[in-house]
């Protein structure tokens, strides 16, 4: 058994399931998730344009916007390492968050901005960061937590929580749920509950895998 701390970035759902971690990428047959709820909301034009100039991993995405400005609103303690990658490999970065973070890279601009909003028409051309305008091709939004429909779209939701049946089983084969992600009540005696049956569903996902 190994565990990993950090955040998970992206997730692709071929041949099992790979979740990428930073810059590292594990691999697994199945898949629990428990990314409790997410607590803050998206900036105006995040959703309309993810995928478009938006993007929450600079590691996957990163090389798309060599050479282009891009903005990393900042919103996690690693924020500033991916911007320092994104600089690494080309990009022309601005950094914004509320507060300017101690590790952030001198090189880096530093736009302090507690309101972003996006902006453009087919694809991400600016944002508005406090009102002050800054052009770019890309957005890096990164923060501690992530929808789960944000790293898995085909999910099946209700009330804005993951629906699951009683064995804690997703709309996803391999994809389990459990914990606040999965609804009321929202405490902890629930949420270890789900996350044991959680647990013992994926096993025993795994095990009918083998035959
Ligand atoms: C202030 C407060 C007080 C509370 N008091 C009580 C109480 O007295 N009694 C009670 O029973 N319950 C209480 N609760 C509720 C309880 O904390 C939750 O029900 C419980 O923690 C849910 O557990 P969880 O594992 O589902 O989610 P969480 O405990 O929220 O854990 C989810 C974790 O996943 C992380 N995560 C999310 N997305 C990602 C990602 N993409 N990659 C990596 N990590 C990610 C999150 O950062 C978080 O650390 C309280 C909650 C709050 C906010």
């Amino acid at each position: 058994m190994e565990f990993v701390v950090g955040r998970a970035i992206s997730l692709m759902a071929w041949d099992g399931f790979t979740v990428t971690v930073g810059a590292d990428m594990y691999q697994g047959g199945a898949l629990v998730m428990s990314p409790g709820v997410v607590r803050q909301t998206k900036f105006p034009g995040e959703q309309e344009f993810l995928g478009k100039g938006v993007s929450y991993c600079a590691t996957c995405d990163g090389m798309l916007y060599r050479g282009k400005d891009v903005v990393v609103a900042g919103r996690t303690p690693d924020a500033p390492e991916e911007a320092k990658y994104l600089k690494s490999i080309g990009c022309h970065v601005t950094y914004t968050a509320p507060k300017k973070p101690d590790t952030l890279d001198a090189d880096i601009p530093f736009v302090q901005a507690g309101k972003l909003e996006i902006k453009g028409e087919q694809a991400v051309t600016g944002v508005s960061l406090d009102g002050t305008e800054v052009p770019c091709a890309g957005v890096f939004v990164l923060r501690a937590s992530l929808a789960p429909t944000d790293l898995l779209p085909t999910l099946e939701t209700e009330g804005g929580y993951i629906k699951v049946d009683r064995a804690m089983k997703t709309n996803v084969e391999g994809v389990f749920a459990c914990g606040d992600c999965t609804g009321a009540p929202l405490q902890v005696a629930k949420a270890v509950g789900e996350g044991h049956i959680a647990g013992l569903s994926a096993c025993e996902y795994l095990d009918k895998q083998d035959k």
